[in-house]
């Protein structure tokens, strides 16, 4: 089978990096054509996965856009329009991994006649988006999808709310590879010295740095915690919001925390930081569609909190395999933190669960065998 994955960024986010798993098993068939040149690009090309800027200006359309910018933004699409038709001519099979690649996707399915599978990672709700480019994405999904892909029940959910057709659209959840996150714990105790936080307990952040991201919260809660917890931020601001790291970085200052708060940026040595971490802190206060960072936690072994929102809830058992806090409350956050740092036993047996379920429920085998199905079903009409 022969695939035309086209995504967005230049930047891996989640999406981008569930986009790696899902194409790997094609690399000898596939082409992913990107919008925009960046670390994403050195990702593919690492796991040896074809990989083409397609797009030679970037695409000035946000999440927030009204109607007049969608408009002006399409004829601007025209000449990446066309070079993305006469590539999908060449494949079986149109996969559009964001919403600037399903509009692209959409008109060049329409145009070069091959079948159009959207993977929706994100929740369509206003929270998240304008109300043009939400119904912008469920518009097109509707008239040329052949089938759409969510990443959690919620996201299909806030689809199918939105006007997104139903029968179009199946659940499959983010595929992991579980022995990759099973590491020697003394490589971790060894990158906890060199960051110098020996004996701190250490709450891990592990996302972009964004305002629905939610790292203002561990701040808050921070605060309302014993002087040796301390957070560990990974992660960078992605896609411009520069204001809100100032705003974090501040807020940090105002607090006296400086001592107890690390930020590293962007990481790709996640499992050894993860590992190090003695609980993992999802803090969205927005509906999460997925949250890869959650599975990643338990995949660690590491006790894991997260936000009782969206795709969380699909994810964490509460008080079995994690913690669930209401969305924007540091308090209960800060409660969990502690209850964790002096019941030990009890949150390793959490995590411990966690893990065995999570290998179970997020094997990236039998995920790429589910998306192989729903594919070959697209491709040969049925
Ligand atoms: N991540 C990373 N380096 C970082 C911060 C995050 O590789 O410095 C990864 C993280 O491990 C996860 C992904 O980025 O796999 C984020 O996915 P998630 O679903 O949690 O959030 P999204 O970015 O899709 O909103």
């Amino acid at each position: 089978m022969k695939i035309l994955f086209l995504d967005q960024s230049g930047k891996p986010g989640g999406a981008e990096l569930c986009l790696i798993d899902i194409a790997k098993p094609y690399r000898d068939s596939c082409l992913v054509g990107l919008f925009a040149d960046g670390s994403f690009r050195n990702l593919l090309e690492q796991q040896h996965i074809p990989v083409q800027v397609l797009a030679t200006e970037p695409i000035q359309v946000r999440k927030e856009s009204s109607f007049a910018q969608g408009l002006g933004s399409v004829s601007s699409l025209m000449p990446l329009i066309a070079r993305v038709v006469r590539k999908a001519r060449e494949y079986d099979l149109i996969y559009a991994n964001t919403q600037k690649a399903l509009v692209v996707g959409a008109i060049a399915s329409f145009l070069s006649r091959r079948p159009l599978v959207y993977h929706l990672h994100d929740i369509l709700s206003l929270d998240h988006f304008s109300r043009t480019n939400l119904s912008i994405a469920v518009t097109l999904a509707n008239a040329q999808a052949s089938l759409v892909i969510a990443n959690s029940k919620a996201s299909k959910m806030a689809f199918v709310k939105a006007g997104g057709r139903e029968q179009i659209t199946e659940v499959v959840y983010n595929g992991f590879e579980p022995e990759l996150y099973r590491i020697d714990q003394s490589s971790s105790s060894q990158l906890k010295q060199q960051l110098g936080l020996d004996g701190r307990f250490l709450v891990g952040h592990f996302s972009r740095l964004s305002p629905w991201k939610g790292q203002h919260i561990l701040l808050e809660a921070l605060v309302r915690c014993p002087e040796d917890v301390t957070a560990l931020f990974v992660g960078d601001a992605l896609f411009g919001e520069q204001d809100y790291v100032q705003l974090l970085h501040k807020r940090v200052a105002e607090l006296g925390i400086e001592e107890r708060v690390r930020f590293l940026g962007f990481r790709s040595d996640i499992v050894p930081l993860m590992n190090a971490c003695d609980l993992v802190a999802h803090t969205s206060t927005a509906p999460e569609p997925f949250g890869r960072v959650i599975v990643e936690a338990m995949l660690c072994g590491r006790p894991v909190v997260a936000a009782e929102a969206g795709g969380a809830i699909e994810l964490v058992e509460p008080d079995i395999t994690g913690f669930l806090i209401p969305p924007g409350d540091p308090t209960r956050l800060a409660e969990i933190i502690i209850s964790c740092r002096n019941q030990p036993l009890h949150a390793a047996t959490i995590a411990h669960q966690a893990q065995s379920q999570a290998s179970q429920c997020f094997d990236l085998t039998t995920v790429n065998q589910q998306i192989e199905k729903l594919l070959y079903r697209i491709v040969k009409g049925k």
